[in-house]
């Protein structure tokens, strides 16, 4: 049981009400000091509804406000083929063995089509396409040169795709590429039949090719322990991720892990600040998402949203802009709501984000 987790009634003083611990681990970090792995256990170790969860997303929040200047990023991604994926992740719609999802392989013009959609505002700071674990580099290099012809200037391509080396990092650069999203994923190997260290090997061929790394805390249960959590997301923070992230296990009633559950988005937006506060040691992070995009993440260290189109690894559906997929319209809505003020695109500009641009069609 986590601490707190039977409840705990305020009814004296609230500083004598929070742990004492995590008041200093508070007060370093606003002083400028970053959380480490034994802090970030700690700040982990408390339930999502304690004072202390609470605090910890509060002051997450004032920091990252601080940090990035109370800019918000938009990112889309679009997932553009599908098939029985033989890295057979248990928490995956796609992964073989237990997948349910039909094939699909989007046209390049399809793909314009999506992409165009999800940058013609001109604030996307970068368009993802993603692809199974294994794919094909040619198709995907041409891909990427077609869509990089048809993206706004301003709008950067990360791939979000399976491991590959160094030369296919510079052939995706040479294509248009700019960043790529890897992860060695909680329990990966176990919940994956992936090689933990291949994935290492993919970070480091992205950072070799000077690509930017993009990071993330993934998939996160129930089951994981604030140990374990704080192994995987040091990673991303000790190599020096140009974005940190935290993404729950969405639950699938069909898949392998289906009977350990899920996390609630309190839980998770905890998590989200433990890693945003944890990043502040790490100075080529420079913004942090949280998957899916939810209001508490983002009041709680996060700075993106993502919003998506075609297939998606936590959607049953072939298109997930009909289904879990957060607009554009709707993706920029939210970053308002949560109080942002400026929208950052690719090329380092910045856009006002206000009640009259939330919608860029009707300015
Ligand atoms: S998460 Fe990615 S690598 Fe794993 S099964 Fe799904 S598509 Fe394949």
């Amino acid at each position: 049981m986590l601490e707190g987790e039977s409840g705990q009634l305020i009814d004296g003083g609230i500083d004598s009400k929070i742990d004492s611990g995590v008041r200093g681990i508070l007060n370093e970090a606003l002083a400028g000091r970053a959380p480490g792995r034994e802090q970030c256990e700690a700040l982990l170790g408390f339930h999502e509804r304690t004072i202390e969860a609470n605090l910890t997303r509060a002051v997450a929040d004032t920091l990252s406000r601080r940090r990035f200047g109370n800019q918000a990023m938009l990112l889309g991604q679009i997932g553009i083929e599908t098939f029985a994926c033989p890295a057979r992740c248990g928490f995956c719609v796609f992964g073989e063995g237990h997948t349910q999802f039909p094939e699909t392989r989007l046209s390049l013009d399809q793909i314009i089509e999506q992409a165009e959609g999800l940058a013609g505002g001109g604030d996307l700071y970068a368009l993802f396409l993603m692809t199974m674990h294994t794919f094909e580099i040619d198709r995907l290099t041409s891909i990427v040169a077609g869509v990089r012809k048809a993206l706004p200037l301003q709008t950067q391509i990360v791939v979000n795709i399976g491991d590959f080396d160094r030369q296919q990092a510079e052939a995706l650069k040479a294509a248009g590429v700019d960043g790529a999203y890897h992860v060695q994923r909680l329990r990966e190997g176990d919940d994956t039949v992936l090689d933990p260290a291949e994935r290492l090997r993919t970070i480091d061929a992205v950072r070799e090719a000077d690509l930017d790394w993009y990071y993330c805390c993934e998939p996160l249960g129930p089951e994981h322990t604030p140990t374990e959590i704080v192994d995987q997301l040091m990673l991303g923070v000790e190599r020096g991720c140009f974005q940190h992230a935290a993404m729950r296990r969405v639950w699938l009633d069909h898949s392998p892990l289906a009977q350990r559950g899920q996390i609630s988005e309190l839980r998770l937006g905890q998590i989200t600040a433990v890693v945003s506060l944890a990043s502040g040691a790490c100075a080529e992070t420079t913004t942090i998402a949280v998957h899916e995009p939810n209001l508490i993440g983002l009041t709680s260290g996060a700075n993106v949203v993502y919003a998506e189109a075609g297939a998606n690894p936590r959607d049953t559906s072939t298109d997930t802009r009909d289904h879990r997929g957060l607009d554009i319209i709707g993706a920029r809505r939210m970053l308002y709501e949560a109080g942002f003020t400026a929208i950052r695109r690719g090329d380092g500009s910045t856009s006002p984000l206000n009640e009259r641009t939330i919608d860029p069609a009707c300015v």
